[in-house]
Formats: structure tokens, sequence, C-alpha cells
């Protein structure tokens, strides 16, 4: 999850004489509840992005089948390079050949609510779950709404974020009734523009 490295992962795998994505330097963490962002991104393999803020930055995770909407329906969420908060915002085409090459939609976002909390009753510092791999929360977005959480299966701590050895699982926590099922990646539509993937490319793609 990389919090000592910050952002310098993802600034290290983008040139941004290229790329149309943030270079995050801008934006600092606002007041009120920390914001979330779903992504559908069309590169090698299409596959979704979830984003939980975390202090400044966006921690990762890049979850192929997408949300799941059922809590028996368990989803792989793979860690990716923390991200910067303005991502959130990110809509567009990165040029083929760049680092994540491809079409970037932006499905779902809005804020969460913190859910963990330890054996007592306390809650737990929300990075501090993270970091020991588990964590629950509670999603405020215009299409997934209600309890999910987040949980470590394979690698550890201090694993590199993206070495193909840490593995979560994204799920729907039971009792929350169904949730928002992941759509149809190529048929979804923008929560920011309305806009599907397809038409994303053809409007901000390169000549
Ligand atoms: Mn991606």
């Amino acid at each position: 999850m990389g919090d000592a490295n910050g952002l310098r992962d993802y600034r290290g795998k983008r040139d941004f004489g290229r790329t149309g994505e943030p270079s995050g330097r801008g934006a600092a963490a606002g007041e009120g509840r920390p914001r979330f962002v779903v992504q559908i991104h069309d590169a090698s393999t299409l596959h979704f992005d979830f984003r939980l803020q975390v202090g400044d930055v966006l921690k990762s995770w890049s979850v192929p089948k997408g949300p799941p909407a059922d809590p028996s329906d368990k989803r792989l969420a793979v860690p990716t390079e923390d991200h910067p908060l303005e991502y959130e915002e990110f809509e567009g085409v990165i040029p083929a050949g760049e680092y994540g090459g491809g079409t970037v939609i932006v499905w779902d976002r809005g804020d969460y609510e913190p859910l963990s909390h330890d054996r007592w009753g306390r809650p737990v510092d929300f990075a501090e779950s993270l970091a020991h791999g588990h964590a629950r929360f509670r999603l405020h977005g215009t299409k997934l709404r209600g309890e999910y959480a987040l949980t470590r299966f394979r690698g550890g701590p201090d694993g590199a974020a993206d070495d193909g050895e840490a593995a979560w699982l994204l799920v729907r926590t039971a009792g929350g009734g169904p949730g928002h099922a992941a759509p149809d990646p190529r048929r979804a539509r923008s929560a920011r523009t309305g806009r599907t993937l397809a038409r994303v490319a053809a409007e901000d793609g390169e000549e």
C-alpha cells in the first residue's frame, strides 16, 4: 500500500507530458467525509478501479469483475499504487503505449464512512485497519450505497503494492440487503458525464 512512498510509485509510472492524468501536485484533503471513486478502465484487460481516500491519497485496488451486489459474491481486488485525490475526476483516454493506456470513465463516486472497530467496539483509524488487512466502510455513492469490506488474504503490509503478490477480497457485508450490481462495463455510463467508454474514446481519444 506504500504509505511511505506517497505518490512516488504513481508518478514514476507516468509521463505527464503524454498522459492527461493528474500529477497530484494540487489537491489536499478537504473537510468532511473521505471520498471514494470507482472507475472503469478499458486497458489491456477491462477492469474496475476501486479507490478510497485515506488522508491525502486514494488507496487503490483493481477489481476485475467490479463491486459485488450479493454478500456471498466475493470479488478479487488487487492493490495498485496510491493515486492523487484529483484522480476522482479523471475520465479520458490514456494514450496507447503509456502506463495503463486505454479509456477511463468515472462509474460512481461519493463519500464513505469508515466503520472499522476494535474488539471493544471502539473506532479504529481507517489507515491502520487497512494496514492490518481488514476494513469496513459504508459507501454513499450515486450507485453504490451501504456496507462493504476489504480483506487481505495474500501478501502483507510490507509487500510492494503491485508486485503481483498481494490480494484482497471486496465484499458486500451481510445484513445491508443487496447492493448495486456491477454493470456490463461496455454499457455503463459515467456518473460525471453520462458517457460510455466508447463515447469517451471517440470524443477524447487521439485523432
Ligand atoms: Mn486501472
